[in-house]
């Protein structure tokens, strides 16, 4: 509990930020603390160990910099899922809606297949669009998605009845309204 407590000290608050009336939780400041950054990703590594995890996948940008240490603590492999054009391979692409419009995710298609147990990693869980879209890509390319791990969780927007609901466990270091 004290971890979890020094871990949500280390991240800062900015209001009004990316717009007026929007509280901005700001990871970028844990990962300049080296203790509270290692800690955040013991933490996870410790929860799925032994879990049957084969890959760790995460999302553009926030995603890559905690699911690539996880997977390497796991000992597994690192999958990123990408915007539209980064991918150089074969992919699969899901589109999801934002606050205003559409975006685009893709995955590798020989990236992930049957027989992979799948753990997805970003920074933050707010209404849970990009993690949905995320889930549906793997499992377009054949994985079981085992669960969704994040730093943050934005209780108050029900990302996690949304995993829910698509039968997915979800798992937060520290929760925010
Ligand atoms: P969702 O798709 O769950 O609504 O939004 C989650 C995505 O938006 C995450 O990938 C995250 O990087 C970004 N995001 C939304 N709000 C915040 C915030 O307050 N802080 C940070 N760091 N990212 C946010």
């Amino acid at each position: 509990a004290q971890q979890l407590e020094f871990l949500k000290n280390s991240i800062k608050s900015i209001p009004d930020y990316p717009k007026p009336g929007i509280l901005f939780r700001d990871v970028t400041s844990l990962l300049e603390d080296p203790t509270a950054f290692a800690l955040s990703i013991e933490l996870l590594v410790e929860r799925y160990r032994d879990k049957g995890i084969t890959k760790v996948v995460g999302t553009e940008a926030r995603g890559f910099l905690f699911g690539a240490p996880v997977a390497l603590g796991l000992g597994v492999g690192f999958v990123p899922v990408r915007k539209p054009g980064k991918l150089p391979r074969k992919t699969f692409a899901e589109s999801y809606e934002l606050e205003y419009g559409t975006d685009q995710l893709e995955l590798h298609c020989d990236a992930i297949g049957p027989g992979d147990t799948v753990l997805m990693v970003d920074d933050l869980l707010a209404t849970g669009g990009t993690i949905e879209a995320t889930v549906k890509l793997i499992r377009r390319a054949g994985g079981e998605v085992k669960d969704a791990a994040f730093i943050i969780n934005l209780f108050d927007l029900s990302g996690e009845a949304r995993l829910k609901a698509m039968g997915i466990d979800s798992f937060s270091l520290v929760n925010f309204p």
